[in-house]
């Protein structure tokens, strides 16, 4: 339907105990995945709940559709791709679902003080992602301030009541990479428990929510990988009932210019990937949360993160720097949830939140 402009299967966080077979054969857990967003989606059930996967799948992949259908800058016929050919012209009338993820984007935009930034896209396109030009040597520094000159959250004007959107600069893009994923989550997540469906998992390149227990009286286990050694995780989270869980990192999305690596996550503020982190993991009690914040607290650092940390409800965070020997920086609740693995008890900290 779109052109992925590379299919990447990251499967950044992984499902722990998935396929294991159980007694009488039944499978402890069952998935059905399939592509969509240059990724890969997909539902988990308990095996007791097996035959509701076929239903459970069917509606999911539908809402993903959709969604993608909306929300993505990759689609000609989009609402978004309307909007960014009106740049610096008139408005565009929004559907409900675009409008709501554009409220959310500006919202978490003001909440991390413009580390993260819809609008980034002039910029993300100028390192060579998503159809930017391949580069052999980095940006000029006049290359940045002019990529610079067409970005910024508060250049789109949103109107609630009549849904119209405008973006007030000619060339500004608005790129939905850094929340729509968890969006389409959650979306998909209240069409199943509308559904009757109570023991589950959603996930979107491991943007994921869980429902319920995957057997009675347990967690949901979602293994962190690391960054360093991605065939190895550096722990388990313990995700129950609604709670989400997002990954940003530099180690799937990234490109190479004069043999240095470049991440996918800009920092709206200087116009640069952000250096210097390897991966953050939130948690959340929903997966828009968990996917724009793991966005912003990567541009943040755990430093910075600590105010937007403290003034935002139901989310935590584990914070890997992109230095060795490996630390996990995990915030103090998060110390319920997540289980280091025996190699790395000793790399955790607890920040002073
Ligand atoms: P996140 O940290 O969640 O997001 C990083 C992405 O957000 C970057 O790739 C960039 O797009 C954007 N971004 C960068 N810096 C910032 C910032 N500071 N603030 C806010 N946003 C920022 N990929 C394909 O290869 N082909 C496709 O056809 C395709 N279609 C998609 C359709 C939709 C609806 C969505 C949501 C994504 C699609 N993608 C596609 C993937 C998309 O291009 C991003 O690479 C992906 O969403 C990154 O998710 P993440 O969890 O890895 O990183
Ligand atoms: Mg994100």
């Amino acid at each position: 339907m779109f052109r992925p402009i590379r299919t990447v299967w990251p499967i950044r966080a992984l499902i722990l105990a998935a396929g294991l077979t159980v007694g009488c054969g039944r499978r402890e857990l069952a998935r059905q995945t399939w592509p969509a967003m240059g990724t890969v989606a997909g539902v988990t059930v308990p095996g007791r709940a097996e035959n509701h996967l076929p239903a459970y799948a069917e509606l999911a992949r539908e809402t993903v559709r959709e969604m993608e259908g909306r929300l993505s800058q990759f689609n000609p016929d989009g609402v978004i791709s309307m909007l960014n050919r009106q740049a610096g012209g008139d408005s565009v009338v929004l559907d409900p679902d675009t409008l709501h993820v554009l409220a959310l984007s500006l919202h978490y935009a003001r909440v991390s003080r413009g580390a993260f930034d819809p609008t980034a896209s002039p910029l993300v396109r100028l390192w060579g992602f998503h159809g930017g030009a391949p580069r052999a040597t980095p940006p000029t520094p006049a290359e940045i301030r002019d990529a610079l000159s067409t970005a910024g959250y508060s250049h789109v004007v949103l109107n609630e009541e009549t849904r119209e959107a405008r973006l007030a600069l000619p060339g500004m893009k608005v790129d939905l990479g850094g929340i729509a994923k968890g969006y389409a989550v959650d979306a998909v997540s209240a069409k199943l428990k509308a559904m009757g469906a109570t023991d589950f998992m959603v996930n979107l390149a491991g943007d994921m929510r869980c429902f319920g227990e995957p057997s009675k009286g347990k967690p949901w286990r979602i293994g962190v990988r690391n960054p360093f050694n991605t065939a190895e995780i550096v722990g388990v989270l313990h995700l129950t009932d609604g709670w989400a869980v997002s990954t940003s990192g530099h180690y799937e999305r990234f490109v190479e210019i004069e043999g240095t690596r470049y991440a996918h996550i800009l920092d709206p503020r200087t116009g640069y990937p952000v250096a210097g982190m390897a991966g953050v993991t939130v948690v959340a009690t929903n997966a828009t949360l968990s996917d724009a914040l793991s966005t912003a607290l990567f541009v943040l650092g755990p430093d910075q993160a600590l105010s937007v940390l403290r003034e935002t409800e139901g989310c935590d965070a584990l914070f890997i720097p992109d230095r060795l020997p490996l630390e996990l920086w995990i915030t103090p609740e998060l110390q319920r949830r997540f289980v280091p693995d025996r190699d790395w008890v000793d790399a955790v900290r607890v920040l002073d939140l």
